[in-house]
């Protein structure tokens, strides 16, 4: 199969037949042969009826239903497992984003190689104030700590290889950093498409601010199990031993001068309290380190490796 368009959607009952007429408008133009999942992911509107009522004429939508509302991800996921076209094309239910760019992001992994292209709303049509700035400050502080040179982490339109979206797990609110996770996963060739953002057509956005907070909770968790989620005592170690060190240091240096002052009480001085803390702090980070190394001993997942090409086995 060419394509797989996974389509994550809470209550968006009215976008859904004019989103598939249009993607099989798309598909048949260009003799694609495709899927469409539609992950409804807990609407209580009638959204799962349509999808149903959809699927009696048009044999290419698939659907799953989630019980109830587990977020954009954790649907995205579900799409994933489920996907097996040869590239998998991920938008909005809303008609933000337009299925006329299909065939340009699909050449984009087949001919020049890409393992995902993410698409870059360069002209955005949402309000300023909510979406459009905080938008860029998301963009730059992700851009800086993930070395992804992308200027739209967060656009709901992306283009996969499939191997790409098989090794990747996206919870949380984690969907605004899949290309972090692909990077993450070995996957290098990252690029960008300007692709037409158009106005919500209907109902309303499903994100209001308490996205920031835990989407910057989750790339902090993204960066730091990228990197230590295997070797935690590395990070814990080091910065337990640079503080129990200098700690240590701080003590020598005060019971020395004990002895040449003897009238000087320690508890008047600021490096007695900060000697404490930082004994204090360095053992706690150790044990931490510790702790951790048992967790991650004990995952499942301790020992699994992406293995990207295999040869006879
Ligand atoms: N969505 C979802 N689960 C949620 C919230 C949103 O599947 O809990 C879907 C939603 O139906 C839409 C997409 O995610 O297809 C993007 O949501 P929205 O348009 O509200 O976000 P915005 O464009 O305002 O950032
Ligand atoms: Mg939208």
């Amino acid at each position: 199969m060419n394509i797989s368009v996974v389509i994550p959607l809470f209550n968006e009952e009215e976008s859904l037949p004019e989103l598939c007429t249009w993607i099989k408008k798309v598909m048949d133009e260009n003799g694609f042969s495709y899927e469409v999942i539609l992950v409804d992911d807990g609407s209580t509107d009638h959204s799962w009826n349509t999808i149903e009522q959809l699927r009696t004429t048009h044999d290419q939508i698939k659907g799953i239903k989630f019980q109830r509302n587990y977020g954009k991800s954790a649907a995205l996921n579900e799409g994933f497992k489920a996907a097996t076209g040869d590239v998998v094309i991920t938008m909005d239910a809303d008609l933000q984003d337009s299925p006329d760019e299909i065939p340009a992001l699909r050449k984009m992994i087949v001919d020049d190689g890409y393992d995902m292209v993410s698409g870059w709303k360069k002209k955005r049509y949402d309000s300023t104030i909510a979406k459009n700035i905080p938008s860029k400050f998301f963009n730059a502080v992700t851009r800086r700590m993930s070395k992804i040179p992308l200027h739209d982490f967060n656009c709901g339109l992306k283009a996969y290889n499939l191997k790409v979206v098989k090794s990747i797990e996206v919870y949380g609110e984690m969907h605004r950093y899949i290309p972090v996770l692909a990077k993450w996963a070995g996957f290098k060739k990252i690029g960008e498409k300007v692709v037409e953002h158009r106005p919500r057509k209907y109902g309303i956005t499903k994100f209001g601010w308490e996205r920031f907070i835990n989407g910057f909770l989750d790339l902090a968790s993204i960066m730091f199990v990228g990197r230590f989620g295997k070797r935690p005592m590395h990070f814990f170690g080091f910065w337990g031993t640079l503080s129990f060190f200098v700690g240590l240091l701080l003590s020598v240096y005060l019971i020395v001068s004990k002895f040449v002052d003897p009238d000087y009480a320690l508890t008047n001085r600021p490096a007695f309290f900060l000697a404490l803390t930082l004994l204090l702090m360095g053992s706690q980070l150790f044990l931490a380190g510790f702790t951790g190394e048992l967790i991650a001993r004990n995952s499942s997942e301790r020992n699994s490796y992406l293995v990207e090409k295999k040869l006879g086995v």
